[in-house]
């Protein structure tokens, strides 16, 4: 009885161990370096590589750097 209980400790620890490493894996530098930012003209999220900027302001498209002027 008591073999018993040593393999469920065991295959317990083997799942909590398993959870812990697959969770602590770092997140890819790609999602770390991707910054977002808010279009001045209507709010919208934009990730900084495709938002245009005008002076201090980021916008989602040129039609409203256009509209803000
Ligand atoms: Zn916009």
């Amino acid at each position: 009885m008591r073999i018993l209980v040593l393999i469920a400790i065991g295959l317990l620890l083997y799942v909590i161990i398993g959870n812990l490493l697959r969770k602590s894996r770092p997140p890819s530098p790609k999602e770390i370096s991707e910054k977002m930012v808010q279009c001045q003209h209507c709010g919208l999220h934009v990730l900084e590589h495709e938002a245009i900027q005008s002076g201090s302001n980021y916008y989602c498209s040129q039609e409203h750097v256009d509209a803000d002027k």
